[in-house]
C-alpha cells in the first residue's frame, strides 16, 4: 500500500532533502519502519530504543493526530498522507469554540467620556471603521494587558503591531544587546542600536510610534522563580521565545495561571502558529509533553532564517492576539497552523487537549513550575577533555598532529572555518563515525563550544578515548587567538 509521508525541513537532512517520500505500509509503524529503513539516519530521530514513536514527534495520518486515531496501529490506506510534525524551538475549523475574551477590556473609569478622543479617533481609524473593532472594540485594545516574552525574530512584529493597534499596556520580556546579526529580522531595531539594551531600545521606538502604549520592561530571564509574577500583570501571553527551556515555563505558568497563550515558532522556511488555553483547549504539552533531546533541532543562530519568515508567524500571532481580545472571528485554538514559505502553502491539524496531558489533563502529574533547564537536557553542557584556543594554536604551530572536527551545519561551516578542519555537522556524526580514527587526536570545533562538547560527550561514548573539545568554540578562538577571524 503505498502512502506519502511529508518530511519537516528539521529531518530533511536525513532524507536527502526530499520534502515528500513515498513509502509502504499498511500501519503507521510499516510506513514509519520503512521510512527509516530506506533512510537510516532518521531511526533514532522517531523511534525510542524499544521501536516507539517517541512523544516529542507527532504523526498525523490525513490530518488526524494518531493519537486520537489507532496510535502506531492505524491502518493506512493508498494515497493516505502521513505527517510528521517534530516540536520546533519552535484540524479543521471550529473543532473548539472560543469563548469571548471581551471581558478582558477595562471598564471606563467612573466619569469618564464614553468615547475615544479626538486624537484616538484620528489615530485608530481605519480600524474603527471595520464592525470587528468600532469604538467599543478599541476601547477594549486600550484596556487590554498583553505579555510578550522574547524581543527578536516574532516579537518584534508583535510588538510594533500590538503597539500600534492601541493596546493599552504591553510588557517585554528580554535579556539581551542588539546584535549586528539581529537588524536582518529583528525589525523593532535600527543600526544606532547596535549594542544598546534590547528593551530599552524597543520602548524607545515603540513610543515613538504609539506614545500612548504603556511599554513595561522586564529585563532578564523568565524564570521559574519570577514567571507568576510576571505573567500575572497580563491577560494574554504572547510566546516569542527561541528556545524550549522558555517554551516549556511560558506555558506551564500560563496553565497554572489560567492565561492563554499565542504561540509562535519558525524553523528555517517554516512556521507554526496557534493558540493555547488550557481553561478551554489544548495546552502545549498536549501538542509535546516532552521537549526533543537538546541539541537535536537546531537554532537559527545554526539552522539560519530569512528574516520574513519571524515576520510573517509574528504578526499572525499579532492577530491571533487582537482577535483574542476583541472576542471576534474564531480563534486557532486547537488547530495548528502550518507555514511553509518555500512553497508559499499554509495547513491546518486539530490539535486536541490531552486527556494525559502532565499539566493541564484531568489528573495532572506536575502542579508547579520545575527547572526547565534540566527538564529540557539542556545548561548540563557535559564536561570532557577541553582544549583552549591558546593551546591549540601552539600545538597546531608545532606540527601536532591533531584532527580538527568541524559539527557546526554547513551553511556556517562555508562562512568560515579553521583551515585545517573538515566538517561533519554534530546530527551526522552518528552515521559517519567510520570516517574517524580512535586512534586520532581528535578536536572537536564549534561557533561557543556547547554542540562541539556534546558531539565529544558522543564520541567518548562510542570508543573514542582521544577526544577534546575546543573551549569556547570559534568564537573564543577569534577573542583570545585572530582577532581577524571572523565571529557571527
Ligand atoms: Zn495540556
Amino acid at each position: 500500500m503505498a502512502v506519502k509521508v511529508e518530511i519537516p525541513t528539521a529531518l530533511r537532512s536525513f532524507t536527502e532533502g526530499a520534502a515528500r517520500v513515498d513509502v509502504e505500509g499498511v500501519t503507521v509503524a510499516q510506513a514509519l519502519g520503512g521510512l527509516a529503513d530506506r533512510f537510516p539516519g532518521l531511526r533514532r530521530h522517531l523511534f525510542t530504543e524499544d521501536g516507539h514513536v517517541r512523544s516529542f514527534v507527532s504523526v498525523y495520518v490525513n490530518d488526524e493526530d494518531i493519537r486520537y486515531l489507532g496510535r502506531e496501529a492505524t491502518p493506512l490506506k493508498g494515497g493516505d498522507t502521513v505527517r510528521i510534525i517534530p516540536s520546533i524551538a519552535g484540524g479543521s475549523p471550529g473543532a473548539v469554540a472560543y469563548p469571548s475574551l471581551s471581558r478582558l477590556g477595562r471598564p471606563p473609569a467612573p466619569g469618564a467620556p464614553k468615547g475615544l478622543t479626538r486624537e484616538q479617533l484620528r489615530r485608530y481609524s481605519r480600524q474603527l471603521l471595520l464592525p470587528e473593532v468600532g469604538v467599543s472594540g478599541q476601547r477594549k485594545l486600550l484596556g487590554a494587558k498583553v505579555l510578550v516574552v522574547g524581543a527578536g525574530g516574532l516579537g518584534s512584529p508583535l510588538a510594533l503591531y500590538l503597539a500600534a493597534a492601541g493596546v493599552g499596556k504591553l510588557g517585554l520580556v528580554d535579556f539581551d544587546t542588539v546584535d549586528e546579526s539581529n537588524l536582518q529580522r529583528q525589525v523593532l531595531y535600527t543600526t544606532p542600536d547596535v549594542g544598546r539594551a534590547k528593551l530599552e531600545a524597543a520602548e524607545g521606538h515603540l513610543k515613538a510610534l504609539n506614545p500612548e502604549v504603556n511599554v513595561v520592561r522586564h529585563e532578564g530571564r523568565l524564570t521559574s522563580a519570577n514567571a507568576f509574577e510576571v505573567l500575572s500583570g497580563y491577560d494574554v501571553v504572547v510566546d516569542g521565545t527561541d528556545n524550549f527551556p522558555t517554551r516549556y515555563l511560558v506555558n506551564d505558568a500560563a496553565v497554572l495561571l489560567r492565561k492563554p497563550v499565542v504561540y509562535g515558532s519558525i524553523y528555517r522556511f517554516e512556521g507554526q502558529v496557534t493558540v493555547f488555553d488550557a481553561k478551554s483547549g489544548p495546552c502545549y504539552r498536549c501538542l509535546y509533553p516532552e521537549p526533543p533531546p537538546a541539541g537535536l533541532v537546531p537554532s537559527c543562530a545554526e539552522g539560519g532564517v530569512l528574516g520574513v519568515l519571524p515576520g510573517i508567524i509574528g504578526t499572525l500571532q499579532a492577530l491571533e492576539t487582537l482577535k483574542l481580545i476583541l472576542g471576534k472571528g474564531d480563534s486557532l485554538l486547537g488547530r495548528l497552523l502550518l507555514f511553509d514559505g518555500l512553497t508559499g502553502s499554509f495547513h491546518e491539524l486539530k490539535v486536541r487537549k490531552s486527556p494525559d496531558c502532565p499539566i493541564c489533563g484531568p489528573t495532572p502529574t506536575q502542579t508547579k513550575l520545575i527547572d526547565y533547564e534540566a527538564f529540557c537536557g539542556v545548561g548540563a553542557t557535559p564536561s570532557g577533555p577541553e582544549i583552549t584556543p591558546r593551546e591549540l594554536k601552539e600545538q597546531l604551530d608545532a606540527g601536532a598532529p591533531v584532527s580538527l572536527v568541524d559539527v557546526r551545519e554547513p551553511g556556517e561551516f562555508e562562512l568560515y572555518h579553521l583551515p585545517a578542519s573538515r566538517l561533519i555537522p554534530r546530527a551526522q556524526l552518528a552515521d559517519r563515525l567510520g570516517e574517524l580514527s580512535t586512534a586520532d587526536d581528535l578536536v572537536l570545533v564549534c561557533k561557543m563550544g556547547g554542540r562541539s562538547a556534546q558531539a565529544a560527550e558522543f564520541l567518548r561514548s562510542m570508543g573514542f578515548a582521544k577526544v577534546r573539545n575546543l573551549k569556547g568554540g570559534l568564537d573564543a578562538w577569534t577573542a583570545d587567538v585572530d582577532p581577524s577571524f571572523p565571529s557571527f
